[in-house]
């Protein structure tokens, strides 16, 4: 097999079933690719208690700087109802210019098409002037605490500094080219317990009833906006995911009442200090209590979800700038520069080094028929060389 092809990097990715945790002999084929390049391959397993250990790799080849980094995954989502594929989820077919298969875009395609691009970038240059790594973890879809987090603590003990980091994650909404990710919105979740007294529908003044004070509580936090957005981000928003109270009488006023919440917060805010706003418009909603006059002010109680994620925005131009130009050289599109969508391990690689994310259209990750352009694998590929030879060429001068 020939690594400067992506097609045949990412159908050999494909047939190793890596849904999280298992490893499913992704990274040992990742391993088979890098380890002919001259690249120094090591294996990182992180433990945590009650959780599965995650298999992780790590690879370089040089060993001055400047040091570029590509991060990834190789663990992917369940593939569901494989009976409802068109194409095994895991057998890497081509049907009409597209490759199937669980992983496709998200994201054993991004880390075939870098690994060709670095191929071909050694065959035609020789070896990179720095190095060039690959942070590659088998736990980004699943919890997420064995993975990246753990890979970057144990790699920079071991010394390793990087200068840069592109992450493989599918950014593209519509076409290769659209959009580059330069930040990511924090997310916070949280549950809050109201309590309240329980009686009889009728005799409302002997009993207090915890639905009015979950409801002003659960308002106060959707009213008014945290913010009005940001030049790079959108408004924080706070959404309430669920409201139980599990009250199977008509004729008993309930006792407690529980909602959850999510609020996607943009640099405005830290996970710290979103919290304490989130805390002080509870206490204010709690005394003044809207629903329930006349009383004393609303008990409540609430839990934090472990490991909130924190925002960042990257403002490193020669990177973004690198990343936007190869864009621009090899499709002719001026990639919107965005902070849009979900959390992703870039939240972590922002604490050792400056880190934008760029790879595949999204449009199929996560769902059944997941699938790549064959075409895009290519153009993808030669994006990805020019940026190598572009940010190397401006670091080594910087
Ligand atoms: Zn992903």
């Amino acid at each position: 097999m020939s690594v400067v092809d992506p097609v045949a990097n990412l159908q050999a990715l494909i047939r190793c079933p890596s849904v999280t945790p298992a490893e499913g002999g992704a990274l040992t084929a990742l391993e088979t690719m890098l380890k002919p390049l001259g690249f120094t391959v090591e294996r990182m397993v992180a433990s945590e208690q009650g959780m599965p250990d995650i298999e992780n790799l790590y690879a370089r080849i040089g060993t001055e700087g400047p040091h570029l980094m590509f991060a990834g995954h190789t663990d992917v989502v369940p593939p569901g109802d494989e009976a409802s594929w068109s194409h095994p989820p895991f057998a890497a077919e081509i049907a009409d210019g597209e490759l199937f298969g669980r992983g496709a875009v998200d994201m054993k395609g991004g880390i075939a098409c870098f690994i060709a691009a670095v191929a071909r970038h050694i065959e035609q240059h020789g070896a990179p002037e720095g190095s060039i790594s690959f942070l590659i973890t088998g736990d980004e879809e699943g919890p997420a605490v064995n993975g990246t987090d753990k890979l970057l603590k144990w790699a920079a003990e071991k010394g390793e500094r990087w200068d840069a980091c592109l992450v493989g994650e599918p950014t593209n909404p519509d076409v290769l080219g659209d959009m580059i990710k330069i930040g990511r919105r924090g997310s916070v979740s949280g549950k809050v317990v109201a309590y309240g007294v329980q009686g009889h529908a009728a005799y409302p003044h002997l009993a207090d009833n915890a639905v009015r004070g979950a409801l002003a509580l659960a308002s106060s936090l959707m009213d008014p906006p945290f913010d009005a957005g940001t030049p790079e981000f959108p408004a924080s928003n706070l959404e309430v995911t669920t409201i139980d109270v599990g009250n199977p009488a008509t004729n008993v006023v309930p006792a407690k009442a529980t909602f959850a919440f999510n609020i996607r917060f943009n640099d405005t805010w830290t996970a710290d200090t979103v919290k304490v706003e989130i805390l002080r418009r509870l206490d204010a909603a709690a005394a003044t209590n809207p629903l329930r006059p006349g009383r004393d002010a609303t008990r409540y109680e609430i839990t934090w979800a472990e490991r909130p994620s924190h925002v960042f925005l990257t403002r490193n131009d020669a990177l973004i700038g690198s990343v936007a130009a190869s864009v621009k050289e090899i499709t002719g599109k001026e990639p919107k520069l965005s902070t849009t969508g979900g959390t992703s391990d870039a939240r972590f690689i922002k604490d050792y080094c400056p880190v934008v994310e760029f790879g595949l259209v999204g449009q199929t990750m996560h769902m059944v028929d997941e699938r790549v352009a064959v075409a895009d694998l290519e153009t993808l590929t030669r994006i990805y060389g020019d940026f190598i030879t572009r940010w190397f060429a401006d670091a080594v001068i910087r």
